[in-house]
Parts: C-alpha cells; sequence; structure tokens
C-alpha cells in the first residue's frame, strides 16, 4: 500500500495582528484533517522553525510588507515556494499596517513620519527612535512585492473560507 506523501505547508506573518491565523485555528476539528494532508514545517503558531525552509508546497502569508525583514522573508517565501496565498485583507490590500501611508508625507519620508507620531508625539515625547523593526517608507500589499497565487479576503477570512482554498488547493 502506497501513502499519499503529504504536501509541505507553512504559515507566515508579516506585518499583521495575527488575527488571520487566529481564525486558521478556528477551523477546530479541521486542523486534525489537515494534520493528516499537509505537514506544517514551518509557522509562527505550529513549528518552531526559524529560518524558512526549501521545497514548500503552499504558504498561507498574513500581513503586508513593512519592514525590511518582512520584505525578505516575502521574497525568500516566494523562491521555496510552489503556491503562496496572500491571506487576508494586509496582505491582499495592505489594510490596516498601510493606514500609516496616508500620514501625509511624501513616500521616502512615511516612515520617519510614522515613528515620530508613535515614538515622539505620543508614547515618549523627546525620546529616541526604536532601531527595530526597520521600517519601509511605504507599506505595501503582498503582489506588490511577489507574485501571488491566490487570495482569501476578509479581515480576518472566516475558517470556512480558509477550508474551502485548501479543500481546493491540497491533493
Ligand atoms: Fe489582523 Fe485583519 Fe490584518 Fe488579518 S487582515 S492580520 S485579522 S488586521
Amino acid at each position: 500500500m502506497s501513502l499519499t506523501p503529504r504536501w509541505r505547508m507553512a504559515t507566515a506573518w508579516l506585518s499583521g495582528c495575527s488575527g488571520c491565523h487566529m481564525s486558521l485555528h478556528d477551523l477546530d476539528e479541521g486542523l486534525l484533517a489537515l494534520a493528516v494532508r499537509a505537514e506544517i514545517v514551518y509557522s509562527p503558531i505550529g513549528s518552531d522553525t526559524k529560518v524558512y525552509p526549501e521545497r514548500v508546497d503552499v504558504c498561507l502569508v498574513e500581513g503586508a510588507v513593512a519592514t525590511t525583514a518582512d520584505h525578505t522573508l516575502a521574497l525568500t517565501i516566494r523562491q521555496r515556494t510552489r503556491l503562496v496565498v496572500a491571506f487576508g485583507d494586509c496582505a491582499l490590500r495592505g489594510n490596516v499596517p498601510a493606514l500609516r501611508n496616508l500620514l501625509g508625507a511624501a513616500p521616502a519620508d512615511g516612515a520617519a513620519v510614522a515613528l515620530d507620531r508613535a515614538y515622539r508625539d505620543l508614547a515618549e515625547p523627546g525620546g529616541a527612535m526604536p532601531a527595530e523593526p526597520a521600517l519601509l517608507s511605504v507599506v505595501l500589499p503582498l503582489h506588490r512585492v511577489i507574485t501571488v497565487d491566490a487570495v482569501l479576503a476578509g479581515c480576518p477570512p472566516p475558517a470556512a473560507q480558509i477550508a474551502a482554498l485548501l479543500e481546493r488547493l491540497l491533493p
């Protein structure tokens, strides 16, 4: 008897609130069925692996691209993954993290304006600016950085919608 090989599945968390991953948790017993069909090889919620692995079949990517670390991880995911899914409205459209794009500054100054507003004006007037995370000047949806193969809309996408997409993708 030959067993069908399980897909190598990943989930990643760029600049998001983790709500999309919470919605993935809402698959409840569906997670058990998922575990039969897919091995989770990288995820902020199900794996201790710190390095994104090679030969990933599908990755759900939560969050917008807002930092240099997000940008690097997005490129790595694209290089090493067959199917990339923009997971939720932050990945799809920028959504909440992209609100800082509306601060009114020229795009090149966007990160400095956001840090000024968050750290100097509100939290710690006159205080030191944090070195990390290194913000991009503009927050981008995932498709502006890498090619995306499928999308899950919603903030967060409902669990039923996640289940339906995985049902179509997984063998
Ligand atoms: Fe959070 Fe909504 Fe963004 Fe998902 S789409 S990371 S739930 S803000």
